[in-house]
């Protein structure tokens, strides 16, 4: 059995003007040269910058994402957009369920596993969030919140392929927080478990990343924990230093 191929993916939330795909420029060149080593790399900038950047890692072995589609593929949804459109416009990945959207949109799982499906069904990679609040670990509800996200947002019918799915604790996104290496372990074995249930032998494949805070400084320590197979990158994703920084682990 062969461990699932990392994936390093930024997500660069809603940051970016136009300026800043130089910054992409210098990452997917970065990547090309080697930077990655055995890891996938992929940024998701806001939709404004999708279709520019894919046409920028044209060709090039950076993939790239959205942060979020619509469950349906077409219709009265104003301002929404599809996972087709995002496939159109040249993506190859898409999160879903980050836990911004969930507590600023209101996503429920259900919600979450209709929009996996979309970017399934358009073709796109689908990196489904899933995490449990400071209070909800402090009570000792870490596993029981995770594992109803991911029995609530994923489905035995998806193909495991296309599927990617972020641990990302919310009291470690954005505050320079992480949760030890021993309870990164524990989440993600556990997580392993609920894939190899709903998944079969499939489940072994299913890429797990953790989220929260990494940085080039703990990214070696954190990828390094048995079941993390890469890291979803919120902050340090918007310099090419910072992001290399972190996929370079993996050289
Ligand atoms: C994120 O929002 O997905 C994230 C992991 O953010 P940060 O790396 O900034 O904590």
């Amino acid at each position: 059995m062969t461990a699932p191929r990392p994936l390093v993916a930024g997500n660069w939330k809603m940051n970016g003007l136009k300026a800043a795909l130089g910054e992409l420029k210098a990452i997917r060149d970065a990547v090309g040269s080697g930077g990655a080593g055995r890891a996938e790399a992929a940024i998701c900038p806001p939709f404004t910058l999708v279709a520019a950047a894919a046409e920028a890692a044209r060709g090039a072995s950076l993939g790239i994402g959205a942060q979020d589609c619509h469950a349906n593929a077409s219709g009265a949804h104003t301002g929404d957009i599809s996972a087709q459109m995002l496939a159109d416009a040249g993506a190859a990945y898409v999160i879903v369920g980050h836990s911004e959207r969930r507590a600023d949109h209101g996503e429920t799982d259900a919600v979450v596993r209709a929009k996996a499906a979309a970017g399934i069904k358009a073709g796109l990679t689908a990196i489904v969030c899933v995490g449990e609040t400071r209070d909800q670990r402090v009570a000792g509800k870490a596993n029981e919140i995770v594992g109803a996200q991911i029995e609530g947002s994923l489905d035995a019918d998806f193909p495991a392929t296309n599927l990617v799915v972020a641990y990302e604790p919310v009291w470690a996104i954005g505050t320079g927080l992480t949760p030890t290496t021993a309870d990164v372990a524990d989440m993600h074995a556990f997580i392993r478990g609920k894939l190899e249930k709903l998944y079969g032998r499939k489940g072994v494949d299913i890429r797990i990343l953790y989220g929260g805070s990494v940085k080039p400084s703990n990214a070696a320590e954190l990828m390094g924990v048995k079941n993390v197979d890469g890291a979803l990158v919120g902050g340090a994703s918007l310099t090419c230093a910072d992001f290399m920084g972190i996929a370079g682990v993996y050289k």
